[in-house]
């Protein structure tokens, strides 16, 4: 792959705006460079354009470089970045599997790149050859969900290398829910594929979805790239600092996440006695898809009690389909209780 080939021409040719904190990024005693107002300590200084403390830690817990991480805010900025950076709107197009997580469609649309969907097998695996068979020479990118939203499970990683090794665009892995499903991150193969990009974010096994950080792992040249583009100060200074805070407590991350599991499989177990429930799919993320008698009506009479699930019943391959995310103990128990009113 050179991705000198695949970077759009006005995105080559760009001269990055440069701010104050880039031209100067040193200690000092007075800084009178950024036109700041010296009072209301500490805000009135601008972040760090490029989050260096944050993705140090970032680096240490991952087994990375900090030169291989972006941080955006939420896994949305990468994802419209990555369309922004290769994809001319009009001209070219992306592959991805359906379904999937809509943010890549919309993206897509906003930039004006035709989506090549290639449906899931029954059994929600798919196929690097089917998706390949789907790539011209105007795909530039291809997206792959695992775990994937809304089936929650792990797609095939000898499928994924496949893509890896023979589409030469990127090949784009989201691993928002990679914390449920321990050892099964691509993170190690980052050095391998130079085609290879990661998110993940520290909206859900991290809990920390208010403050909006995404991650993106790739090579150098690709983070240069995302940098050049993004907006000088995309991550601020209350997120930095939440962030650095939090990744002290990894523990309780850790904890959370086997609790969430454990939870996971109980609840399970809870609804698959239901005569409504047809189906638990299996899931490796925070979250199940269950297929229902009458999917719509049993999410309507949740509402009324107060319970939100996501109907997920218009969703190809998902029909009659209710995809319930994995709450605290008695919260998932208050979830049976009302359910069993129905029986
Ligand atoms: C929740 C989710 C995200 C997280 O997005 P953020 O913008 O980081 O909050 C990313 N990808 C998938 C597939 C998700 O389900």
């Amino acid at each position: 792959m050179d991705i000198n080939k695949l970077i759009r021409t006005n995105i080559k040719n760009l001269k990055p705006y440069s701010s104050a904190r880039d031209e100067y990024t040193g200690e000092a005693m007075v800084f009178l460079d950024a036109n700041e107002n010296p009072f209301n300590e500490p805000f009135n200084r601008y972040p760090d354009p490029l989050q260096r403390k944050v993705k140090e830690k970032i680096a240490a817990i991952k087994g990375c470089e900090s030169s291989q991480i972006f941080l955006g805010n939420g896994s949305d900025e990468p994802i419209d970045l990555l369309f922004r950076a290769f994809c001319d709107p009009g001209q070219d197009n992306i592959v991805t599997i359906d379904p999937t997580y809509g943010m890549y469609q919309v993206s897509a649309d906003i930039n004006d790149v035709e989506v090549r969907k290639v449906k899931l097998n029954p059994d929600y695996s798919f196929s690097a050859d089917a998706l390949l068979a789907q790539a011209d020479d105007k795909t530039k990118l291809i997206f792959i969900c695992s775990p994937n939203n809304p089936t929650g499970n792990l797609l095939s990683k000898s499928e994924t290398i496949k893509l890896l090794q023979r589409f030469s665009g990127l090949v784009i892995v989201d691993e928002a829910y990679i914390d449920f499903a321990p050892g099964a991150s691509l993170l190690a193969e980052l050095n391998q594929y130079e085609n290879l990009v990661i998110l993940q974010t520290f909206s859900k096994a991290w809990g920390m979805a208010g403050i909006r950080l995404g991650m993106a792992f790739a090579s150098p040249a690709i983070i240069q790239l995302f940098n050049k583009i993004k907006y000088p100060y995309n991550i601020n200074m209350l997120t930095q600092q939440k962030a650095l805070e939090l990744i002290e407590q990894e523990a309780d991350k850790n904890q959370w996440v086997e609790l969430l599991i454990n939870e996971r499989v109980q609840l399970a177990e809870n609804l698959k006695d239901f005569p409504f429930v047809e189906k638990i799919f299996p899931s490796d993320a925070n979250f199940l898809l269950v297929k229902m008698h009458d999917a719509r009506g049993i999410y309507d009479f949740l509402v009324e009690n107060g319970i939100i699930v996501r109907d997920r019943s218009k969703v190809v391959l998902c029909d009659d389909s209710l995809r319930i995310t994995v709450g605290k103990p008695e919260e998932n128990t208050i979830l049976i209780e009302k359910l069993k009113e129905l029986v």
